[in-house]
């Protein structure tokens, strides 16, 4: 059995080595030549042209979007993953997802996988495929079958409400997803939790021109069935709402919102949701729908009425009269009575479309809970998880606002966690066990997140500081603020600061980032608004009234009164994003590096220019560099002892009397690990590749 494994891993290794003209090499670690960026370039690029998509370094899987369907993620690739070791096939996804599992198990240990790249690059593929396997893979009874139908169902809904058309993607994830997967002692998939961050809001009411709303609308309008539509008193016609139209692109070739209306339906039935669930859900959205075809007229005073009446109000069940009135007042504080003022039309649009938002993005939180409420677990013996994190790619338009800016920063974060979890702890790490080192040097982007998120300093604490001098401050007073306080700053421009060159290229309303992944110019148009996210205190009374159950759920009686400020929508981001790193922290990294091999969404076409710089801001070669020098895997002396000492060596077992150093260092003798194989540090057991401690495990079975 040993023998043969090793054979395999040989004859894998062989078979990759022989064919490597054709088809590149599988690990960029193994081979001395593949260390210049041309190199590693040209192999990406002639696996990509053999639809050979996945290549490692080491234990990290880069990903190149193939843009169109490979067979390679049937059940029988499935089966011939599980249990495999690591390196005795081409690499794949599912020989991560296994490797994860299967350490998981071995060690009864937390981990996560990490999947990061640009928008469009293939994560949020890459997460369904792992969720995928596991699903498959792992044992599988009636009940626990419940669970794994809905972990993967979950997908499907979270998409429809949360997914868009954008000219980066025609399913770009709009909001981030965490999702812990909980397995038993057995390696049973027995629940899941899912967490989400900032949903991109503002698509609900606005969409650039090529762009879409978030796809749950057009399927509702496309596929809905003939009597609901009718009782939502919605028409089959995407044209017909303003909140749909103005990216001009309701319909697009690769999405068919017909059929994926019947899977969201199907799957809202699996996950538990009542039929009153889904009645309440599709009146929230046709209301959303027909809030965005309001219109204002001026009336005789100059005040906002409205000039067409909806259904909206039946729909979410408030008196039309009452909705009506919130959508055209606001309240104004007074010691003892209540007093109304009227809005302008612009008011009132205004205040109609931060309603609009506020409905959906509450909804969705809903959403999220009621799927957790389905996925959870009640059983409380412990459990070990793994967690998937497919969250918005870095991203880059022609106008970037707001939005842009949360989601490159989150990305800035999540590529520093990257660094000090591999790239920087990894070297240290050596240092501090004594383990002779090079220092490999590397581009560290927390000068940017500093930039942004730096206390009292940062560009988000400017931007909090102005939210805080309503009728003062503008986005402009923003603007100026930041050139006070960022002029210098190597990553930092405006129109004012930059040299003539540059200054051709910017706006005088645009400030410029030098993102670890490229420049970005933000509009400053809009950062205040968005920010302060306001939404009217008599909007939400009026919600309150509501006899839709959801509605009344996502405007409770007991939220906190506006007297105390909220938070601002960035500080609320960043503050969920240090939680974030803190859940990641406790747990074992891996990580899927994807990339997009062109700009036009096309098969078979590799843009060198645009590959290269992915593999440059993603930190590939650097982490080559390290993994090349370095050691893949290490373990406390202790814990390799527990794993390894006692299954190899039973008859001492548990007689052990020396120190746990000393055992391991039996140990590596007994099993013939040569010198250069393997390091003994301070505390941990150093070894070079994961083939040999896989020849242990061989070891282990003849056992
Ligand atoms: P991201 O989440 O990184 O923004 P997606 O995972 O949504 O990107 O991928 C964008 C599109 O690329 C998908 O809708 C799909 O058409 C295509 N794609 C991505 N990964 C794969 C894959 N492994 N096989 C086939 N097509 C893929
Ligand atoms: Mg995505």
């Amino acid at each position: 059995n040993s023998l043969s494994r090793c054979n395999r891993i040989l004859r894998n290794m062989e078979a990759s080595l022989t064919a490597r003209d054709r088809v590149g090499i599988q690990d960029f670690v193994l081979l001395d030549a593949y260390t210049s960026e041309s190199a590693f370039l040209d192999n990406l690029r002639k696996r990509f042209h053999e639809n050979l998509i996945y290549t490692y370094i080491g234990t990290l899987l880069v990903s190149v979007n193939p843009y169109k369907d490979l067979d390679i993620y049937s059940k029988k690739q499935m089966d011939t993953y599980m249990g495999v070791n690591f390196f005795e096939l081409p690499p794949h996804i599912y020989a991560l997802a296994d490797n994860v599992f299967r350490t998981m198990q071995s060690e009864f240990n937390n981990h996560f996988i990490l999947i990061s790249g640009e928008s469009g690059s293939g994560k949020t593929e890459a997460s369904k495929k792992i969720l995928q396997f596991y699903a498959v893979s792992c044992p599988s009874t009636k009940l626990l079958n419940n669970v794994r139908d809905r972990l993967l169902l979950s997908n499907p809904v979270l998409e429809a409400f949360g997914n868009a058309k954008t000219l980066r993607n025609d399913n770009s994830s709009r909001f981030g997803k965490y999702m812990d997967i909980q397995f038993d002692h057995q390696g049973g998939a027995v629940g899941g939790h899912i967490l989400s961050y900032l949903l991109e809001k503002s698509r609900v009411v606005h969409q650039n021109h090529g762009e879409r709303n978030f796809h749950i609308f057009y399927q509702l309008v496309e596929g809905g069935e003939e009597d609901l539509l009718r009782w939502l008193g919605l028409e089959r016609n995407c044209k017909h709402y303003s909140y749909l139209v103005q990216g001009d692109c309701a319909k697009v070739s690769s999405i068919n919102d017909k059929s994926d209306w019947k899977t969201v339906r199907k799957a809202l039935s699996v996950i538990e949701f009542s039929e009153s669930d889904i009645e309440h859900l599709f009146g929230i959205i046709a209301s959303v729908l027909h809030m965005g075809n309001i219109k204002f007229d001026t009336d005789s005073r100059g005040y906002a009425a409205l000039s067409n009446n909806q259904e909206m109000h039946w729909l979410l069940g408030i008196p039309n009269q009452v909705l009506q009135h919130g959508l055209t007042h606001r309240k104004i504080e007074a010691k003892t009575e209540e007093v109304f003022s009227p809005f302008s039309v612009d008011h009132a649009v205004f205040a109609r479309d931060a309603l609009a938002k506020a409905i959906y993005g509450r909804t969705f939180n809903w959403l999220v809970s009621k799927i957790n409420e389905s996925l959870a677990n009640k059983d409380s013996s412990r459990k070990t998880v793994i967690g998937l994190l497919d969250i918005y790619g870095f991203e880059v338009f022609s106008v970037n606002s707001f939005e842009q800016f949360c989601i490159n920063y989150c990305n800035e974060k999540l590529q520093q966690l990257f660094i000090q979890l591999t790239l920087k702890s990894e070297q240290e790490e050596y240092e501090v066990e004594g383990i002779e080192w090079e220092p490999v040097p590397y581009f560290n982007n927390k000068i940017i997140c500093d930039l942004v998120e730096e206390k009292f300093r940062g560009i988000i604490s400017l931007l909090d500081e102005e939210c805080l001098r309503p009728g003062e401050a503008t986005d402009l007073t923003f603007l100026e603020k930041m050139e006070e306080k960022m002029g210098g700053h190597p990553h930092f421009v405006t129109h004012k600061l930059a040299d003539q060159k540059t200054r051709k290229t910017l706006e005088r309303g645009d400030f410029r980032l030098l993102h670890y992944a490229g420049e970005v110019t933000y509009c400053v148009v809009g950062f205040l608004d968005k920010n302060n996210d306001l939404l009217y205190r008599y909007g939400k009374e009026v919600m309150r009234q509501s006899k839709n159950a959801i509605i009344r759920h996502c405007f409770p009686y007991s939220e906190p009164d506006t007297k105390k400020r909220p938070e601002t929508v960035v500080t609320q981001f960043k503050n969920s994003l240090l939680g974030l790193a803190e859940i990641l922290m406790s747990k074992e990294p891996w990580y899927v590096r994807c990339i997009k091999p062109n700009e036009a969404k096309q098969p078979a076409h590799f843009d060198d220019v645009l590959v290269r710089h992915q593999m440059k801001y993603l930190g590939l070669m650097e982490h080559l560099r390290v993994r090349r020098a370095g050691f893949a895997y290490r373990r406390k002396y202790d814990i390799f002892l527990q794993r390894w000492y006692k299954p190899l060596c039973p008859d001492t077992w548990p007689n052990w009397k020396g120190t746990a150093a000393e055992g391991v260092q039996r140990l590596v003798k007994h099993l013939g690990y040569k010198s250069d194989e393997y390091k003994m540090g301070r505390t941990k057991i150093f070894i070079r590749h994961p083939r040999t401690l896989f020849a242990t495990e061989d070891s282990l079975q003849v056992c």
